[in-house]
């Protein structure tokens, strides 16, 4: 579907990438699946630049805004989070679509 494939093209902007959209069978809420596609060498300690490993992987749910009329959409992202093998400070993800203090993405909030 084009929408769908213009919401994958946004959020994969992120270091997120795009699974599926699950839609119940009433036809009123969608559920976004997204992906963290960041690789771990890449992501350093904010603290002391170490290297770090996968400590564990969450999902949050986000309300996001919907598309269609009369429906819900949300948006599940799963994330890591992380553990610095120098300092051992353990740390989340950064999710960047979401707005700050919220539950929601960026442009439900706007
Ligand atoms: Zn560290």
């Amino acid at each position: 579907m084009l929408f769908e494939q213009s919401i994958a093209n946004y959020l994969s902007l992120q270091p997120f990438e795009y699974i599926n959209t699950e839609i119940a069978e009433d036809g009123k809420h969608r559920l976004l699946h997204l992906k963290s596609s960041n690789e771990t060498e890449d992501v350093q300690c904010p603290f002391c630049n170490g290297q770090v490993h996968i400590c564990g992987n969450y999902s949050m749910r986000l309300r996001d805004m919907p598309v269609y009329p009369g429906t819900r959409q949300n948006v599940e992202a799963n994330y890591h989070r992380y553990r610095c093998q120098k300092c051992s400070r353990t740390f989340s993800e950064e999710i960047p679509f979401k707005y700050p203090q919220t539950r929601m993405t960026e442009r439900a909030a706007s």
